[in-house]
């Protein structure tokens, strides 16, 4: 039967060992170089205006709809397919989320659906990038500009894809990623928002530092004296210490390496999957350079639960991402229906994540390949 196998697992070397070292050792635990140093690497790689580093993907998306002037009243559109922090951090502020439903083979955001649930009301539409693959972000970006909204890019999953050439991160008017230890790189726990607005980069700061104003020039009572910082609007404590953004730094350096990884980890499990009736294996849309973060197989004819509770009895950590966000019961009990998006409905039906990570071996992808295989009796 063999070791448990997660389905996802964070790569961590003795640089990442060293880089963390060295700030213990320093005199900047936080608020030092170390973070000035991660937000410039994301920057570079994301060719993006600017970026904050924060303590989780969600506390980022929370920041990117601050930042957005998200509050009571407001809508914000995005997609059920996706983990809750998308949606419950829009709510948190205030805003009613609107629900699209996903295309049925990518399980992104349909910009058609998108284009029929906005309204006047929209502040934001926020397409999450499922599996990695980049969502339609060129459609999405004209749906979101047809009503006046910004588009978010919930990057959690696609951190260093590409989509028609261009880096995630450069695409939508806020890009938020998370370095959750499962993730494509970790911090342990982490995230961070990337901007081209040079607005929306400030309010993103400063929500990130409890809506602290320390520049005198944007002060209202500047003469106070030299300690003096202000609070324009409300904000938290979302900073990621230079621990955690020394980590960042070093696991950026091998972004590459995992993504060519998991490229050919996906692609062992698509040719050894190929030719089983019973599931479907992940598409790729053209213009798409994809980080796989999740290998997202679809199991049909109501096989998914008894193949999931086969391979866990093997030991191979398999996951369903996701149950439709409204779907759980906060969401219920706020009038949220089943049935609402019936193609994100039937893609949770079907959706098992295999085992993926960079450093599961060939012949660690071949057992979960032999054992889905044996399972259908081929
Ligand atoms: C992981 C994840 C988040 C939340 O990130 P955390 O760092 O765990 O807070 C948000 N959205 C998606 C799609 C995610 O996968």
């Amino acid at each position: 039967m063999g070791d448990f196998l997660p389905y996802g697992r964070q790569s961590i070397n003795e640089e990442d060992i060293a880089a963390v070292t060295e700030v213990l050792r320093g005199d900047w635990l936080t608020t030092g170089p170390a973070v000035s140093r991660f937000e410039a690497d994301l920057e570079e790689l994301t060719e993006g205006g600017g970026a904050v580093a924060v303590t989780s993907g969600t506390a980022a998306l929370h920041v990117a709809y601050a930042a957005a002037g998200i509050g009571a009243g407001d809508e914000v559109v995005t997609s059920p397919m996706t983990f809750v922090a998308t949606a419950s951090t829009a709510a948190l502020l205030g805003a009613k989320v609107v629900f699209a439903d996903v295309e049925p083979e990518t399980g992104n955001l349909d910009p058609a659906a998108a284009r029929a649930a906005v309204t006047e009301r929209t502040r934001v539409v926020a397409a999450v990038d499922y599996a990695g693959h980049p969502a339609e972000l060129d459609e999405l970006r004209t749906v979101a500009g047809s009503s006046g909204a910004l588009l978010l890019e919930d990057a959690a999953h696609s951190i260093g894809g590409s989509w028609r050439g261009r880096p995630v991160g450069s695409l939508a008017d806020l890009t938020t990623f998370s370095f959750f230890a499962t993730k494509n790189l970790t911090t342990a726990e982490g995230g961070a928002v990337v901007t081209r607005s040079a607005d929306l980069l400030r309010r993103a700061r400063q929500f990130r530092n409890h809506g602290l104003v320390r520049d005198r020039t944007d002060q209202r009572y500047p003469d106070e004296g030299g300690w003096h910082q202000e609070v324009h609007a409300f904000g938290l404590n979302y900073r990621l210490p230079d621990v955690l953004c020394a980590l960042g730094s070093a696991q950026l350096r091998k972004l590459a390496a995992f993504k060519r990884r998991r490229e050919q980890l996906h692609a062992r499990y698509d040719k050894g999957l190929a030719d089983v009736a019973e599931v479907r294996t992940p598409v790729t849309r053209e213009g798409a350079d994809v980080m796989w973060h999740l290998y997202a197989l679809r199991v049909l004819d109501g096989q998914r639960g008894p193949l999931y509770d086969h391979l866990r009895a093997l030991g191979i950590g398999v996951q369903v991402n996701y149950i439709p966000v409204y779907w759980h019961p906060v969401f219920e009990d706020l009038g949220y229906r089943r049935g609402l998006c019936p193609n994100a409905e039937r893609f949770y039906a079907q959706q098992l994540s295999l085992p993926l990570f960079p450093e599961l071996t060939d012949a660690e992808a071949d057992r979960v390949v032999d054992a889905v295989r044996s399972f259908f009796g081929y």
